[in-house]
C-alpha cells in the first residue's frame, strides 16, 4: 500500500438538496494543499497502477460494477438527493454506470498495439518492432453536476483499465455519488492512491489539479468557459474536453410525429434540461409546423414536475437558485426581444416549468448559447438546406436529431450537420455509453465512450529491435 499520507481537509462543505435547500450531508472539503497531497499520493502509487496486470484491472472493474449493481437502490437514492434527477432518472443513471464499468472491464483486454514494418526503409532490414499502449500516467478527472455518477464512471473506468492513477474532483454540488463509487472500488481492493475522490471547489482544489505538472492528462466534463480556463492554466498536458451544446433536433415534413413528439419532449425535459444533449432547438418543417408545435406544447404541458422522490414525477429542479435565476432571466430577455412564450416560464423556487418559445430573433443568445434548463425554442424551415443552415449556425456541435422517413435525406442531412453524432429518428438526447461521444466546435476536444477514451488515456510506445544475424 502507498506510504504517502492521507490528504488533509481544509474544512467542510454542505451538500444541499436542490429541491428545498435542506442539508443532505456535510463532508470534508479539500483545497489546493489537500489536492497536492492527493497528487503526492497518486504519484507514489503510479508505478503500481502501471504494473497491475490486465486480469487484475478487469477483476477490479467487474467487482466495482457488481458492487454498484448490488447497491443500486442506495446509489440511486444518493444521486436523487444531491442532484437534479427524479428517482426514476437516478435509477436509469445507476444502470448506465454499471454498464460503463463493465464495458471498461471488457475493453481492458482489447488495449493492443501493432507490429511495425521497419524494413520498409532501406538500411532497416534487420530491424523488427512493435508498439504497445502504455498508460498516460496520472489523470485528473473533473466532472459536472448533471450526471454525477455515470460521468465519473466514464473517466474512472477507462483510466483504471488503461493502467493509470486517477484523481476525481467532483462538482461541489454533487460529490456524494463519486464518494460512493470510491467505496465500490475500495471493496474491490484497489490501492487507495490509484483512485482518489477529492471534493472541493473548482477555483482551489480543481485549479491545483489542473496546474500540477505531475498530472499528465485532464479529462474534463463541464461548461465551455470553465474548459477554456482550464486549458489556459494547465500547461503541457493531454486534454479530453467534453463541453456544452445547444443541440438541434430537426423534424422533416414526412416524419412520423407519433414517434417524434414523445422523443423530443423527453429530450427537452430530461434532468430538467440540464443535459449537454438537451433538445434546446427544435426545427420544424413549415408544412408540419403548426401540428408539430401544438403536439409538442401538449406534451410539455403534460410533464409532471415537483418532488423528485415521487415515482410519478417526470422532472426535478434546477441545481440551485442561481441557475433558476439565470434560466428565468434568459427567458424574460428573449420575450423582451420579441420571442413568444407558448407554454411555461413559471418558477417555483428552483423548479422551472417546461417552457417553449417561438419567434426567437436570429442570433439571439437564447439560440446561440447553452440554456441548461427546460427551455426549447421552435424554428421554422422550408427545406433541407435551410434546416441545415439553422442547425449549424451556432458555435457548438455535440449531437443532433433528425426525424424523417426518407433514408436519402437522412443521410444527406446527417452528413451536413456539424456535430459529433446524429441520431436518426431520435432526439439529440440519445447516447450509447459504448459509442464514441464528443463534440466539434465549442462542444469540446476528443472523444469519450469507453473504448475510445482508452486511446486517449494510453499512448503508443515503440519497441524496435536491431537484430544481429550471424
Ligand atoms: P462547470 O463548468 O460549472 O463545472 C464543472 C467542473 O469544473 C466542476 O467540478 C467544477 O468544480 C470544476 N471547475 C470550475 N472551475 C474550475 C477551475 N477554475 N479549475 C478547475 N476546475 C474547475 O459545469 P457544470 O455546471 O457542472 O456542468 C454543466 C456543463 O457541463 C454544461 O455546459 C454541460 O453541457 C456540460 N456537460 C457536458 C457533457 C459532455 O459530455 N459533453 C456532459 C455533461 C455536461
Amino acid at each position: 500500500m502507498s506510504a504517502s499520507p492521507i490528504p488533509t481537509s481544509s474544512g467542510q462543505m454542505d451538500v444541499l438538496d436542490p429541491q428545498d435547500g435542506s442539508l443532505v450531508e456535510r463532508i470534508e472539503r479539500y483545497d489546493a494543499r489537500g489536492m497536492q497531497q492527493a497528487i503526492d499520493r497518486a504519484d507514489a502509487a503510479l508505478s503500481r497502477a502501471r504494473r497491475m496486470p490486465v486480469h487484475e484491472r478487469m477483476r477490479v472493474l467487474y467487482d466495482a460494477s457488481d458492487y454498484v449493481d448490488r447497491h443500486r437502490q442506495a446509489f440511486a437514492d444518493i444521486l436523487a438527493r444531491e442532484g437534479v434527477k427524479t428517482i426514476n432518472e437516478a435509477r436509469a443513471e445507476v444502470a448506465r454506470a454499471v454498464m460503463t464499468l463493465r464495458l471498461s472491464a471488457e475493453e481492458t483486454r482489447r488495449i493492443v498495439g501493432n507490429t511495425i514494418a521497419f524494413d520498409q526503409r532501406p538500411g532497416s532490414e534487420n530491424r523488427f518492432g512493435y508498439s504497445r499502449r502504455i498508460p498516460v500516467g496520472l489523470i485528473g478527472a473533473i466532472t459536472p453536476f448533471n450526471d454525477p455518477l455515470n460521468l465519473v464512471a466514464h473517466k474512472v473506468g477507462p483510466a483504471i483499465a488503461g493502467g493509470n492513477a486517477v484523481i476525481v474532483k467532483p462538482h461541489e454540488a454533487t460529490p456524494l455519488s463519486a464518494i460512493k463509487l470510491l467505496e465500490a472500488f475500495h471493496e474491490a481492493g484497489i490501492e487507495e492512491g490509484i483512485l482518489q475522490v477529492i471534493p472541493g471547489y473548482g477555483r482551489d482544489a480543481g485549479d491545483a489539479l489542473v496546474t500540477d505538472d505531475r498530472v499528465r492528462m485532464i479529462s474534463f466534463t463541464g461548461g465551455r468557459e470553465t474548459g477554456e480556463r482550464i486549458m489556459q492554466r494547465a500547461g503541457l498536458k493531454k486534454f479530453g474536453m467534453e463541453l456544452g451544446s445547444n443541440s438541434p433536433t430537426l423534424i422533416m415534413d414526412d416524419a412520423d410525429l407519433e414517434q417524434a413528439i414523445p422523443a423530443v419532449v423527453g429530450g427537452a425535459i430530461a434532468a430538467a434540461g440540464q443535459n449537454c444533449l438537451h433538445v434546446q432547438r427544435l426545427l420544424l418543417h413549415e408544412r408540419i409546423y403548426d401540428e408539430a408545435r401544438d403536439r409538442f406544447i401538449a406534451g410539455m404541458k403534460g410533464i409532471r414536475y415537483g418532488d423528485k422522490y415521487s415515482e410519478d414525477m417526470d422532472m426535478g429542479p434546477l441545481i440551485d437558485e442561481a441557475a433558476a435565476d439565470r434560466v428565468e432571466a434568459a427567458v424574460e430577455q428573449a420575450i423582451a426581444d420579441g420571442a413568444r412564450c407558448l407554454v411555461g416560464n413559471e418558477r417555483d423556487g428552483n423548479f422551472f416549468a417546461p417552457t417553449v418559445l417561438e419567434q426567437v430573433p436570429d442570433n439571439h443568445p437564447m439560440v446561440k448559447d447553452e440554456i441548461f434548463g427546460p427551455v426549447t425554442s421552435l424554428h421554422r424551415f422550408s427545406d433541407e438546406d435551410e434546416a441545415i443552415e439553422i442547425a449549424n449556425n451556432v458555435d457548438y456541435g455535440l449531437h443532433a436529431g433528425v426525424f424523417t422517413r426518407d433514408v436519402d435525406a437522412a443521410f444527406r442531412i446527417a452528413d451536413a450537420l456539424e456535430c459529433g453524432g446524429v441520431m436518426i429518428n431520435d432526439s439529440s438526447d440519445y447516447r450509447l455509453d459504448a459509442a464514441p461521444f464528443g463534440g466539434v466546435k465549442g462542444s469540446g476536444i476528443g472523444r469519450e465512450g469507453v473504448g475510445y477514451v482508452l486511446n486517449e488515456m494510453t499512448e503508443p510506445k515503440v519497441y524496435c529491435f536491431n537484430i544481429r544475424f550471424p
